[in-house]
């Protein structure tokens, strides 16, 4: 497997990468190769999450979504939780645990997300990275899951995390 960078970026490369079709043939295949990164599911003692309004150029508007990003080179997947679960929705949590992890996107890129829960949540304001724009609000539990069933989230990573508390966590109804 022999990779061609077309595109070094801040964060991420766009790589051709070689692969053989079922017959044979050599082809190549686009992938963007990720170095990972990190979701939170921040639940504040009342038992409601902390969600984020997040403006996404990539798609022109904001978006209801958990707290995520990118890790740092070398940076492990907790430090990097910690420290979006602060910059994104300005808490400090007493516990950040982790939950599952795996691929956002297989079909376009490499990219494993590890998704942690934030309990013990204390707030100590936000550091927004200069290019971000997200307003974090809290919501209960029913209204998530609504949000998730009627579409208003629309975020797959955000929808996964979710459901998956929500199925196998320490939900209490
Ligand atoms: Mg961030």
């Amino acid at each position: 497997m022999k990779d061609e960078v077309l595109y070094q970026g801040a964060r991420w490369a766009l790589v051709a990468r070689e692969d053989h079709s079922r017959a044979g043939r050599s082809r190549r295949r686009e992938v963007v190769v990720h170095p990972g990164s990190v979701v939170l599911l921040p639940l504040l003692d009342d038992g409601r999450v902390v969600l984020i309004r997040n403006e996404r150029v990539s798609v022109g508007r904001a978006l209801i979504e958990l707290a995520a990003g990118t890790m740092a080179p070398n940076e492990p997947p907790l430090a990097c939780a910690q420290r979006e679960l602060i910059e994104e929705t300005g808490y400090e949590a007493r516990s950040v645990e982790p939950l599952l992890s795996f691929f956002i996107g297989p079909g376009v890129s490499d990219e494993r997300m590890h998704a942690f829960v934030a309990r013990g949540l204390t707030a100590v304001g936000q550091k927004l990275e200069d290019d971000e724009r997200i307003v974090p609000f809290a919501c209960a539990w029913d209204e998530c899951l609504a949000m998730v069933r009627d579409g208003r989230i629309e975020d797959s990573k955000s929808i996964a995390v979710l459901l998956y508390w929500a199925t196998y966590g320490g939900l209490r109804r």
